[in-house]
C-alpha cells in the first residue's frame, strides 16, 4: 500500500486557500485532481503536516515526517 503525507504550505492555509484538510481527504476519496495517480492501486493519506512558515523552523518538515514515521511503525 503506498502512504501518502501532505505537506501543507504554512502561508496558504493560514489564509484558507489550501488549508490543508477536509478537502483534500475528499479529493483523495474521489481520486481527483493531483490524487488522481492514485486510481490504481492500493494507497491511503497517513497524515497532513505543516512546513512551518517561510521564516520559521526551516526542520519542522523533516522532523514531523520522521515522528510521523515512528507513529505509523508503532501502530504495526
Ligand atoms: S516555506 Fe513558505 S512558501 Fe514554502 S510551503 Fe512553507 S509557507 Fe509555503
Amino acid at each position: 500500500m503506498k502512504r501518502i503525507a501532505i505537506l501543507k504550505c504554512s502561508m496558504l492555509s493560514n489564509q484558507n486557500l489550501c488549508p490543508g484538510d477536509a478537502k483534500c481527504l475528499v479529493s483523495f476519496m474521489r481520486k481527483e485532481g493531483e490524487f488522481d495517480r492514485y486510481k490504481n492501486g492500493d494507497s491511503a493519506i497517513v497524515g497532513i503536516m505543516d512546513c512551518g512558515g517561510c521564516e520559521g523552523n526551516g526542520n519542522r518538515a523533516v522532523a514531523s515526517l520522521a515522528l510521523l514515521k515512528l507513529q505509523l511503525a508503532a501502530l504495526k
